[in-house]
């Protein structure tokens, strides 16, 4: 049975102090709200990962996730992070190949595949992120775009580290924009991003492997959106950013 995932991507936001008190109230309300076999991940910046270690230490099914890491082991590269690092901290998640990361730092599948496997040999489970851009889902073949960002980024892995990754599909034209694929235009690119895995991996690998949806999905759609047979949850940035928003959402996956 493949898990269930809701992870929240703070991206660049709040401050230290916000930072405590969303993670103090998202702690207390899955504890005392949630039951299922929902598993919550919080995708922080670095700097507070070590310092909300022990707030999500408190429930199970929390845990914590960067947004990114270098596709190195180690050297002179400033100001960067590696996954050797994070999971030193114990932080078992790493989002990896963000449209922000693929549009704002350039970042291409070749690198994305890089930082994948430095992510697995480290211990961490990546969050893999793909997705088409609003003028590629304009063509006929938008899917076949997202399947290849797939193949790039992990069809070089073992059946066994591939098991490890989350997919999180993010059609580029709904993050952050208030526009929300409908849920069968999520649970058509979800089937296929499957049948895709499966076709390499095998069924069983496939019906293992957790696809999430990300982009504007809010507790208003989530409900929609995870009820989706292919759909095992979602990522989801600025309504993560609200403790009552995000934990309903959250319910919604139960
Ligand atoms: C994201 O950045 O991964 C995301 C899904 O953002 P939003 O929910 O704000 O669209």
């Amino acid at each position: 049975m493949r898990k269930k995932i809701v992870a929240g991507n703070w991206k660049m936001n709040k401050s230290l102090e916000e930072a405590l008190s969303l993670t103090s109230e998202v702690v207390n309300m899955v504890r005392d709200e949630v039951r299922g076999d929902v598993e919550v991940v919080l995708c922080t910046p670095y700097i507070y990962l070590p310092v909300l270690q022990k707030y999500v230490q408190e429930v199970d099914r929390i845990s914590l996730g960067a947004q990114n890491c270098h596709h190195k082991a180690s050297g002179a590269f400033t100001g960067e992070i590696s996954a050797s690092m994070l999971s030193a901290i114990e932080v078992p998640y790493v989002i990896i190949g963000h449209s922000e990361r693929r549009q704002y730092f350039g970042e291409t599948d070749a690198l994305i595949a890089q930082k994948v496997k430095i992510a697995l040999e480290n211990g961490l489970k990546p969050i893999f992120c793909c997705g088409e851009l609003l003028e590629q889902r304009q063509n006929e073949d938008f899917i076949a775009i997202v399947k290849d960002q797939i193949t790039a980024a992990l069809f070089d892995l073992s059946a066994e580290d591939f098991g490890k990754v989350v997919i999180a599909y993010e059609p580029v034209w709904a993050i952050g924009t208030g526009l929300t694929a409908s849920s069968a235009q999520a649970q058509e690119m979800h089937a296929a991003l499957r049948a895709h895995v499966a076709e390499k991996f095998g069924a069983q690998v496939a019906d293992d492997t957790t696809i999430l949806y990300g982009g504007s999905c809010n507790e208003k759609n989530a409900d929609e959106l995870f009820a989706c047979p292919d759909v095992d949850g979602g990522l989801i940035g600025g309504a993560s950013l609200k403790s009552r928003e995000f934990t309903n959402i959250i319910k919604s996956r139960m």
